[in-house]
């Protein structure tokens, strides 16, 4: 049993029918449903061959082949390329709105098989004898059914359905921010392959993310210290804070010129948690449901796929030798964990300032701009390699 269908529930689902495994999945939902969170890592192109969706990906979504970093306050720009990475196995990436991406991921799980129930809440998680056993599903006609599962994945995302219930979320310290998001039609970009490219712009009060789709749109959203957030009037509106807001940077201001706001803007905040126990008897959490970081390096896709993909591996391992032991998920755990808290880690170092200047180093040694080309590719769950140790001892996390 599958508890959401955003990419860590479908992915899931997907890649534990591939295995043979007879899998529901419960989405509250009915796709396409918008959803913030647009920029892929190269990284993650490997599971998305799993799951047999490049070559859909290839025909309709902006390859994205690096980031740039723009410092509203000093003009400085920094520009990765993903080919520069240590390994560059992986050299691009792809800009994907959204609500068809995970339509796309949940359609290609009903053609593996899985049962996938949209507009389908799960209420609560069953236990019995101390293990998952099934969840209450209400659907949005009214009804209500318990059904009976031999493993429960929570993959639903922010709600965090297992890890509210049992008080398991704490936050992180010094990312207590505020997000404004929306979609524009007609914002300047580069040109050529580097059309592609997120832009990051840093001014006083956090930092914008532009990210264009293939065609006219972008995304265009920022990330908002608690005390800038405070100097909202009562009766300000979001949209028009948000100009307000544009107006201080003059990269934003500029890129959005002759740009016209095409949806809703909207808003979240204190979006940073992490989950104290991922695994249990008969339960395991994936993706957002396990923790959420900051988007700064646009890490939350790439961490829920990784999820997806040993989440699977190890249930059907569990399954397999009917053996629920939460043990079994230790090498789980250890590599979530590992990969989530590398970028806490330099998330925290770059609202602190330290990984800020290394990212815009005037002089920086090239063996450090490979290694943070790695970093930004996503390239985190390899415990031997030199720079994700170097990372984790230069800017170790802190959890609270
Ligand atoms: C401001 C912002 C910007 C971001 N930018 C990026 C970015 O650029 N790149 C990136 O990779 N990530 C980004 N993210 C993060 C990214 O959106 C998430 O990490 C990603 O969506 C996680 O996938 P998921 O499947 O775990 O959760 P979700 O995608 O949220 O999917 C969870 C699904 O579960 C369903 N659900 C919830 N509760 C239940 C229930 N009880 N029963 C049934 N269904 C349920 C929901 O309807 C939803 O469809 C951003 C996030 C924020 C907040």
């Amino acid at each position: 049993m599958v508890i959401g269908g955003g990419p860590a529930g479908s992915s899931t689902a997907s890649l534990l029918a591939g295995r043979g495994r007879s899998v529901i999945l419960l989405e509250k939902e009915r796709f396409p449903r918008f959803h913030i969170g647009e920029s892929l890592l190269p990284r993650s192109l490997s599971v998305l061959r799993e799951l047999g969706v490049v070559p859909a990906l290839e025909q309709g979504y902006l390859r994205k082949y690096g980031a740039r970093f723009c410092d509203s306050a000093t003009g400085r720009i920094a520009h990765y390329r993903f080919v520069e990475a240590l390994d560059p196995g992986e050299q691009f990436a792809y800009q994907v709105p959204r609500a068809a991406f995970d339509e796309m991921l949940l359609d290609a799980a009903g053609r593996r098989g899985v049962q996938v129930l949209q507009g389908w809440t799960a209420s609560d998680v069953c236990f019995e004898g101390g293990r998952a056993a099934g969840v209450v599903a209400r659907s949005d006609d009214g009804s209500s059914r318990r059904i009976d599962a031999s493993f429960v994945v929570d993959a639903s995302g922010r709600d965090t359905l297992l890890a509210s219930g049992k008080r398991l979320r704490g936050l992180l310290p010094g990312l207590d921010k505020t997000a404004i998001y929306s979609h524009w039609d007609g914002v300047w970009r580069e040109a050529g392959d580097d059309q592609g490219n997120i832009q990051i712009v840093l001014f006083e009060p956090g930092w914008f993310w532009f990210i264009p789709f293939a065609g006219t749109m972008t995304s265009v959203g920022c990330v908002l210290s608690s005390e800038y957030v405070r100097t909202k009037r009562p009766d300000e509106a979001l949209g028009a804070f948000f100009e307000r807001t544009i107006a201080m940077s003059s990269f934003a201001s500029e890129w959005l010129r002759a740009a016209t706001l095409a949806t809703e803007v909207g808003a979240v905040a204190d979006f940073s948690y992490r989950v104290r126990e991922l695994a249990g008897p008969g339960w395991v959490l994936v993706g957002d449901a396990a923790g959420f970081i900051d988007p700064l390096f646009s890490t939350g896709v790439h961490l829920a796929l990784e999820n997806a993909r040993l989440a699977a591996e190890t249930i059907d391992a569990v399954l397999d030798a009917g053996d629920l032991d939460p043990a079994r998920f230790d090498p789980y755990v250890r590599a979530a964990r590992r990969g989530a808290e590398t970028f806490v880690g330099l998330v925290q170092a770059f609202y602190d300032g330290a990984f800020r200047e290394a990212l815009f180093a005037e002089h920086q040694r090239p063996l450090l701009r490979r290694m943070i080309t790695s970093l930004l590719s996503g390239d985190v769950f390899d415990e031997g390699a030199s720079w994700s140790r170097f990372v984790v001892e230069r800017y170790p996390a802190r959890l609270g």
